[in-house]
Formats: structure tokens, C-alpha cells, sequence
């Protein structure tokens, strides 16, 4: 319900949702409405070094508060917005908002978090997508070395020539470009050698746990190296468990991200979260 969904967690579907949304123009009409109405809302979940235990940065995700069908998760509705090319609009939203939060933590004296925010292909394709982080980077007035643009695979595959020279360029700013979900896509380790990213997510399908699957264990370790000796910071997604916890310490990740440290916080929570100071044990 609601309430639960306020926490920042996995939403499911009510089945009202599905009903009345199964058509893709209406879902469109309501999107619109949205992004009018000022209906999104961010949640932000913290990352935490390995190596400190502390938080070095959050990870930024939207959920759309809309008065028709209460909470609803960003994976029922941004293909939606993605083949709509709403995304455009609502990911300029995204990551204007993200920036000012995190100028905001700054301001407060928190001067050295990161703050990741999701783009989509559809974004990236755009003309004027660079000009767009410039002009948000100056409005906000945040350092470029505190944003971190996480892309997907599918961005090399659908756009490559398209994308690559705009990521150097965005990453020769100082701005962090980190590859999500991480062995989930097509992309072979060719390519992976010339995408110009600084981060490795590693996906949580690899961090889950699997007592029996020895091999999904070595395969997140494979990983990490790989991503290790490419210099990259390799983060895992999605650890819940202590269990998780130790696995991806063996594997020697940099940072970990999930419901183990805390779900995604809304913006006061993060305030409060930070005034603490508090270092997690790792
Ligand atoms: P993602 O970027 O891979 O984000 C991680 C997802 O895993 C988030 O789901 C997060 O809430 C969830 N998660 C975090 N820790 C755990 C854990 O320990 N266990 C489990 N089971 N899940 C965990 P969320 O917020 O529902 O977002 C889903 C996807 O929607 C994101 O996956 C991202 O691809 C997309 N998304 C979210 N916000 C945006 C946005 O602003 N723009 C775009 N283009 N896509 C977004
Ligand atoms: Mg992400
Ligand atoms: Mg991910
Ligand atoms: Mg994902």
C-alpha cells in the first residue's frame, strides 16, 4: 500500500493500476499530468565504503505519487516514459532536483557526498542532453567530481557513436559515469574497454544470495576484477544480508548499496542520516 511504499521500497502493482492503465495513451495523458502536477517525488539511498564504513554518496530514485493510483515504482512507469519520450522532460527534473539536494547537503556542511543520478538512452540521444548537465551543474553551482550519471549497457549497444563522445566529454568535466546492472546486458568485455565510465555496478542478481550456487560467487568475484584492473570503482547493488555483506567484502568491492544499509530515504531522512555521522560496520 501507500504507507509501505512511502518507505522507498519495491512497489507492486494493484491490479486497479494494471486495469485502467493498460492503455499505453492513457498511461501517457497521466504522466503528463504528473509532470505538470509536480507528482514525482525522489528517494535517495545511501552508498557506504567498504574500506570506511562511512557514506560516500546516494544513489537518486524516482517514484511518482499520483493522486489516482497512490505510490508507484519507477519500473511500471519509465519504459512508458522512455517510449513516450517523456523521460526527457521528467529525467531534466530528475537531475535538477538531484543536484540541488545534494548542493543542499553540501551547504549544510556534508561537503563530500555523491549524489547518482539514472539516465536513459532516450536522454542521452538528445542534442541538447550536454548542454542540459552544464547548465544544471551551473545553476546548482555543484562540483562536477560530487554528480555520477549511471547509464546502461543498452546505451552502447542502441547508440554508441552517438554516446561515447558526449560521455568522454561529461567525464573529462570530472563528473563520475558509472555502468549499472553491470552483467546483465549484451556487451561484450571489448567494449566495455572503451566506454569511458569510472564506475562498475556490479548487478544484485550476482550479490544475491545462492548457498548452493557456488558458481554465482565466483562470477561476482570475476567481476570485481575485472573491474578492479580496469581501474574502476566497483560498486554492488542490492545487498540485503550480512551473509551478502561478507561475500562482497571477499570479492573486494568499493561500495556497497542496499536494504542491508538502508532502503531509499526521503530527503529529510538523508538530512537526519548525515547530521549522525554514522559509520557502518563493515
Ligand atoms: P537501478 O538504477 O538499478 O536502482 C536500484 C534498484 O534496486 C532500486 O529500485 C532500488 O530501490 C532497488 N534496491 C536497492 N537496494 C535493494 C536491495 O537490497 N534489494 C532489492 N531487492 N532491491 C534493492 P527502484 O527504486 O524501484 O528503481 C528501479 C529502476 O528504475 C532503477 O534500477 C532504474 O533503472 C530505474 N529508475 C529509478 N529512478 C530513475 C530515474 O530517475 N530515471 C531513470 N531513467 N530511471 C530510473
Ligand atoms: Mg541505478
Ligand atoms: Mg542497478
Ligand atoms: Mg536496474
Amino acid at each position: 500500500n501507500a504507507k509501505e511504499a512511502g518507505k522507498g521500497k519495491y512497489m507492486v502493482f494493484r491490479s486497479s493500476f494494471l486495469t485502467k492503465f493498460n492503455e499505453r495513451v492513457s498511461v501517457e495523458k497521466y504522466l503528463r499530468e504528473a509532470i505538470k502536477g509536480n507528482q514525482f517525488v525522489l528517494y535517495y539511498q545511501p552508498q557506504v565504503s567498504l574500506k570506511t564504513g562511512q557514506i560516500v554518496g546516494f544513489e537518486s530514485l524516482i517514484r511518482w505519487n499520483s493522486p489516482e493510483f497512490g505510490f508507484v515504482s519507477p519500473i511500471s512507469f519509465i519504459k512508458i516514459a522512455e517510449d513516450s519520450r517523456l523521460i526527457v522532460p521528467i529525467g531534466e527534473w530528475v537531475l535538477s532536483q538531484s543536484c540541488t539536494f545534494a548542493r543542499s547537503l553540501h551547504d549544510l556542511g556534508h561537503g563530500d557526498y555523491k549524489i547518482s543520478v539514472n539516465i536513459s538512452v532516450v536522454q542521452l540521444i538528445q542534442e541538447e542532453f550536454v548542454d542540459m548537465v552544464l547548465r544544471i551543474l551551473h545553476d546548482t553551482a555543484l562540483n562536477p567530481a560530487y554528480l555520477e550519471l549511471e547509464i546502461t549497457e543498452s546505451v552502447f549497444i542502441e547508440s554508441f557513436e552517438i554516446v561515447i563522445p558526449k560521455l568522454e566529454f561529461l567525464k573529462s568535466l570530472g563528473i563520475q559515469i558509472a555502468l549499472d546492472d553491470f552483467g546483465t546486458g549484451y556487451s561484450s568485455l571489448g567494449y566495455l574497454k572503451q566506454m569511458p565510465i569510472t564506475t562498475l555496478k556490479v548487478d544484485r542478481t550476482f550479490i544475491e544470495e545462492v548457498p548452493d550456487q557456488q558458481d554465482h560467487h565466483s562470477l561476482a568475484r570475476a567481476i570485481v576484477l575485472i573491474g578492479r584492473r580496469m581501474g574502476l570503482m566497483v560498486v554492488a547493488e542490492g545487498v540485503e544480508t550480512k551473509q551478502q555483506l561478507k561475500h562482497v567484502k571477499r570479492a573486494k568491492c568499493d561500495v556497497i548499496q542496499g536494504y542491508f544499509i538502508s532502503q531509499p530515504l526521503k530527503e529529510e531522512e538523508v538530512i537526519r542520516l548525515v547530521q549522525t555521522h554514522q559509520v557502518y560496520e563493515m
